[in-house]
């Protein structure tokens, strides 16, 4: 349940009242909202002079519901709008992992060549193996942030854990949860303070109900700027590395108010199947695609065999605005 309190309740009582309800208090605009559980249809206690409306739901899906807010919430990346009425669909590229100066300098370049205006790499990597490339961790995310400087790019990198979630948040322009972090409440909290979008990707075995309920741990802490990105979710399938849940993207553009992105590369797994498989994302008309790429992909310290090549990626880029134009949306 959502409660709005009226616009003349200060904080002392909103606050009040919030422990009274056993509710999150939340600052509006220049109103405070009380969020309790979804299973809770009336509070106890007379506070009908507080409240100015109340919202019920079916389940602790709330503050990302289209029953709540109809509109998708703009996000503004880059000077740039997604979601809202935008119709803007934001494609982000990048390796999967910082390696080096030299590498994210050629890619820098080759983002801004093309004019993408974000650039995605890990530093932080939430590997499978502790035997394989970490990442960089601080001194990779100090090479981004330089990178930032000299070629006006935003960037994009993700947090493992929540050891190094400020310094995640202190470099970046996006904060990108990982599918293997989308649990970890010490982030979501973080994040929720951040001040920054997050892209919060969806755990590969978690079900719609729960993603969405993790954007909620951020929503319900302060920061409204949330993207919902789906990439891939385990099924009995191995031949390719997840299943891309495309109706699960249905379901959300359909129920849920925050923009959406998808990501292929990590869905696939494997190089050869990332263009086609773009090409249907953008036909389900998301607000942005993120998509690995890198130099020299055969040499890639993670992810190898799912990266693009430049040559590759410019090819499926330039393929891309005419699908998009055919369901009323821009490449940007
Ligand atoms: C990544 O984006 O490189 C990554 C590790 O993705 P995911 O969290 O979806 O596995
Ligand atoms: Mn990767």
């Amino acid at each position: 349940m959502i409660i709005h309190l009226k616009e003349s309740i200060d904080q002392k009582t909103a606050e009040e009242i919030a422990i009274k309800t056993d509710s999150i208090c939340l600052k509006k605009g220049s109103k405070f909202i009380l969020i309790n559980s979804g299973k809770i249809k009336a509070i106890k206690g007379d506070f009908n002079n507080a409240i100015e409306e109340s919202f019920h739901f079916e389940s602790d899906i709330q503050l990302a519901s289209r029953q709540y807010n109809s509109d998708t919430i703009p996000i503004a990346i880059a000077g740039k709008i997604i979601g809202g009425n935008s119709r803007n669909m934001m494609v982000i590229t990048g390796p999967c992992s910082v390696e080096s100066v030299q590498q994210i300098e050629s890619c820098a370049d080759f983002v801004s060549d093309l004019g993408i205006s974000v650039l995605r790499a890990g530093s932080f990597k939430p590997r499978t193996s502790p035997y394989t490339f970490q990442g960089l961790g601080l001194e990779g995310l100090k090479i981004l942030s330089k990178v930032r400087e000299k070629y006006g790019l935003k960037i994009i990198s993700e947090a493992r854990d929540a050891t190094h979630i400020d310094e995640v948040i202190d470099h970046v322009d996006i904060v990108q949860v990982g599918a293997k972090a989308m649990y970890d409440q010490g982030i979501l909290r973080k994040c929720g303070k951040a001040g920054k979008p997050i892209l919060l990707k969806r755990g590969f075995g978690a079900t719609l109900q729960e993603f969405v309920q993790a954007a909620e741990f951020i929503l319900c802490s302060g920061n409204e700027n949330v993207i919902l990105c789906e990439r891939g979710i385990r099924t009995f399938e191995t031949k390719t590395r997840f299943t891309l849940d495309l109706c699960g993207v249905a379901y959300l553009k359909e129920h849920i108010n925050l923009p959406v992105f998808l990501d292929p590369s990590h869905a696939m797994g494997y190089a050869y199947g990332v263009a086609d498989l773009t090409r249907a994302c953008v036909a389900m008309g998301v607000d942005g695609l993120l998509i690995e790429s890198h130099p020299n992909p055969k040499i890639a310290l993670s992810d190898a065999s799912q990266q693009l090549n430049f040559k590759e990626f410019r090819t499926l880029y330039d393929s891309l605005g005419a699908i998009a134009s055919a369901i009323g949306r821009n490449i940007i």
